[in-house]
């Protein structure tokens, strides 16, 4: 971050404080607004003022009958939160950016206060990257930092948009988005090898780019979940009803045949716990992976899977897992995914790096209680995975360039 001394300067901060509320408008799950403590702290060492702004929710896809803004996405509600995370006082402005007053409310905070801005999706030009919604916001600082991380992939008015009003001595990452793409860079660039990707959940239409970028980099890749009946069933074996997709048959061939051209190790399971019934409660049987009854369909990996895949990966130098091995949120259909977080915990004890992010795998990772047993738990998702995929991320760019 900024090496420089920021006494008296107002700093403008974009966090990603979008954290579920329940059904009292009270934050039920703080992480991320602990995650950026590091980087505002930091800044008032320095002897500045932080103003932050964030998004909550998607207020505009919800309004009130009567075209309002319903009370559950003003960041009114998470100021305790922030202040009780900080340790400090938070000075809430609700002032739209739109009104010149708000200039003169920031300035008649005293410096080394922290000031919340209200939801920056408020504002229709946010998400549209609007160029004068960005400036007014730009006007209201000296400085930019963008810790926002989970929004990083978005070209929006204050994650991107805005660095474009300040040069480069006057813009820079947070620490959070620093450890972020320092971490992720791991499985992009100098690679300690073997590089193992472990690719999971439920549709492989979602990972098809993740898919055919990691063909690039990895060693071996491992597909596990639902997404794996696709690539059986396009090798022609019988998966019952499990989860597939018919339009995709022949790209998981190609994948398949790129994976050989490449020499990259594509691992599918070897069996499955198959069920009738998609719950908890049905009975349910260990088969073959491509053996599955009419009728059936499988949940999760098998015992085999399991040995072979934790093999693998205690055999790997840098491991990537994005998606669980099956329906972990049935306590039944649980154990693939566990067993592949216990793997990975094990392969980090024994000094591997492993990198855990992406739509349910943080979820999965900490059901089994191992989030701290692993290198890195990336907190963006859909920024992460986009990052994975070698895509331009905008709220990185912005920045550097
Ligand atoms: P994703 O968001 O793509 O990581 O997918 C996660 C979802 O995939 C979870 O909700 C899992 O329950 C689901 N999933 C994983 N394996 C299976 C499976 N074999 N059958 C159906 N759903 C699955």
């Amino acid at each position: 971050m900024f090496d420089i001394e920021l006494k008296n300067k107002d700093v403008i901060v974009r966090v990603d404080f979008n954290v579920p509320l329940d059904s009292n408008l009270q934050v039920s799950d703080d992480t991320r607004i602990c995650a950026a403590v590091p980087t505002i702290t930091s800044l008032l060492e320095k002897g500045a003022k932080v103003i932050l702004l964030s998004h909550l929710g998607r207020p505009f896809k919800d309004l009130e009958d009567n075209g309002n803004f319903k009370p559950k996405y003003s960041l009114k509600n998470i100021i305790n939160t922030v202040s009780e995370n900080l340790k400090r006082n938070v000075v809430f402005i609700d002032t739209p950016l739109t009104e010149d007053r708000i200039k003169e409310e920031i300035q008649a905070v005293d410096p080394h206060n922290v000031i919340l801005l209200e939801n920056t999706r408020f504002y229709k030009g946010e998400e549209k990257g609007d160029r004068e919604l960005a400036h007014k916001m730009a006007s209201l600082g000296e400085f930019y930092v963008n810790d926002a991380f989970g929004t990083a992939h978005r070209e929006h008015a204050s994650t991107a948009t805005i660095a474009r009003y300040f040069d480069k001595d006057h813009k820079t990452f947070g620490l959070l988005m620093e450890k972020e793409v320092t971490n992720i860079s791991k499985v992009l660039n100098d690679i300690n090898r073997p590089f193992c990707a472990i690719i999971g959940g439920a549709k492989v239409s979602d990972k098809i780019t993740l898919i055919e970028n990691l063909l690039e980099k990895a060693d071996k890749i491992i597909i596990g979940g639902g997404m794996a009946f696709t690539f059986i069933k396009a090798q022609g074996g019988n998966i019952g009803k499990s989860l597939c997709e018919a339009d995709k048959l022949d790209l998981a061939n190609t994948l398949i045949e790129k994976a050989e051209t490449k020499g990259v190790k594509l691992l599918l399971p070897l069996d499955a716990k198959v069920t009738e019934e998609f719950s908890n409660d049905g009975l349910y049987l260990t088969k073959p992976i491509g053996e599955i009854p009419d009728g059936w369909m499988g949940l999760d990996i098998g015992e085999a899977s399991i040995s072979l895949f934790e093999q693998e990966i205690l055999e790997s130098q840098t491991i990537l897992w994005n998606g669980p091995m099956g329906v972990f949120e049935f306590a039944n259909y649980a154990q693939g995914t566990f067993e592949i977080a216990n793997a990975l915990s094990k392969a980090t004890r024994r000094g591997s790096y492993t990198l855990v992010g992406g739509g349910d795998s943080v979820a999965a990772i900490s059901k089994a209680g191992l989030e701290d047993e692993v290198s890195f738990v990336s907190t963006g998702g859909g920024a992460m995975l986009e990052m994975i995929e070698g895509k331009d991320l905008p709220g990185l760019s912005a920045i550097l360039e």
